[in-house]
């Protein structure tokens, strides 16, 4: 199964497409001059030249479409009462049928519609616009250079009111700032705010400073008691982590050298003290914002995950539940260093593996590949853990398992 990553273009996304964008005649069709508004109102075409437009692709019965909306709402909202009416959104439907967009379009956006009966221009929209899936937000700026923006989502995800207006400028501004954001990180700039200065304990002292734990390896660990992958996670990370202090005493270092702290999204306090008593490390408390501003500050997409830092502070991999997967205690302390170590080893490893494979999971032999090599990040079909390197793989059917998830096909020996 190849797991979708979503690639952050640190270059800037805009593209040029040419002078004569008219939102005319993107919009219009032979008998009809005008967008829909969520009353039912008819809004001119001709009123949106000159403004900046989003061209909004989605549909009701898609979930990630539903999650996107909402946020959309918002900053639409935000962006309206910030900045005025120089920017509008057109919703260009993929529902079932007529009800379907009713009840999407008029109970939860406030922007203008394309009338869902218009298939044609809906059509060339899509196609115009390389629309390959859904939610997608195309960003059109109305200046001579007209410019196309596609990846709206990202941007929207990543910096929600503050892209605006989508301009190459204010993206490149954007990229900078959180280069710079990130050159200055701290453990005490991340952790703390004006009112606490420490994270819970289970010890009898309750709280650890934060200051405390600076010049450690620090593994901040996205996680909630709703998510179901992290009940798979979690169990096997508190083996590492209690495998990786071992191994720091054996070797007559601190075993507080290192340290994981939980980033909660639980529902309610009640969930929290539930995840936090089954973990052995210590935790943000519970209502404290830094929980969220942690999220959004590392683009946390979805959970469970595990960002590790650096004695420094600094971030050494957002990859930490991949390397966990893959490398277990050996991954520690996770640094490019300690990575490039074990896959060298891993190659080394896979020159005596068999380049086919049977295994008891699947009923297609299955081809050992590497990165680059058919091979690629995955998810893998046995353990339902993240991957990435060395794996073996069903070419027909696209299934596909760590190496060390293979078991082999018993035969029965007639012997
Ligand atoms: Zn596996
Ligand atoms: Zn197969």
């Amino acid at each position: 199964m190849k797991q979708q990553l979503s690639l952050i273009n640190t270059t800037s996304p805009v593209k040029t497409v040419g002078n004569n964008l008219k939102y005319s005649s993107l919009f219009s069709s032979d008998h009809r001059d005008y967008l829909l508004s969520p009353t039912g109102a008819k809004i001119k075409i001709s009123d949106l030249e000159g403004k900046i437009v989003g061209i909004y692709f989605s549909a009701n019965w898609y979930p990630q479409c539903q999650t996107f909306t909402k946020l959309l709402v918002k900053v639409y909202e935000h962006i309206k009462a910030k900045y005025g009416s120089n920017f509008e959104i057109v919703f260009v439907s993929s529902d079932e049928d007529l009800n379907a967009f009713n009840e999407y379009y008029q109970l939860h956006m406030p922007w203008l519609a394309i009338p869902f009966s218009d298939l044609e221009t809906k059509k060339a929209l899509n196609k115009m616009f390389d629309v390959e899936g859904i939610p997608c937000l195309i960003i059109l700026q109305p200046n001579d250079n007209a410019s196309v923006l596609h990846d709206g989502v990202e941007l929207i995800y990543r910096y929600g009111v503050e892209a605006y207006p989508f301009s190459n400028e204010r993206l490149d501004e954007l990229l900078k700032q959180e280069k710079e954001k990130h050159e200055r990180q701290t453990l005490s700039i991340l952790l703390t705010n004006q009112d606490r200065d420490f994270v819970l304990t289970h010890s009898a002292s309750k709280q650890v400073s934060i200051s405390s734990l600076i010049g450690k390896t620090i593994g901040l660990y996205f996680s909630a008691q709703w998510c179901l992958p992290s009940h798979k996670f979690t169990p096997k990370l508190i083996s590492i982590y209690q495998k990786i202090k071992q191994k720091l005493i054996q070797q007559d270092f601190n075993e507080e050298n290192f340290e994981i702290i939980y980033v909660s999204s639980d529902h309610n306090e009640k969930e929290f003290e539930s995840s936090f008593n089954s973990m052995p490390w210590l935790a943000l408390p519970f209502r404290d914002p830094t929980n969220k501003d942690l999220t959004k500050y590392f683009d946390i997409r979805g959970i469970p995950s595990l960002i590790i830092l650096g004695p420094d502070g600094k971030t050494v991999t957002k990859n930490g539940r991949s390397l966990i997967n893959l490398y277990e205690e050996e991954a520690y302390p996770f640094t490019m260093a300690r990575v490039e170590t074990l896959e060298n080893q891993m190659d080394e490893d896979a020159k005596n593996l068999p380049s086919m494979e049977l295994h008891s999971g699947h009923h297609h032999e299955l081809s050992l590949v590497s990165q680059g090599n058919g091979g690629g990040p995955f998810i893998c079909c046995d353990c339902d853990e993240q991957g990435s390197g060395w794996a073996y793989q069903c070419i027909d059917c696209g299934y596909e398992v760590h190496t060390k998830c293979v078991r082999p096909v018993i035969r029965v020996s007639s012997a």
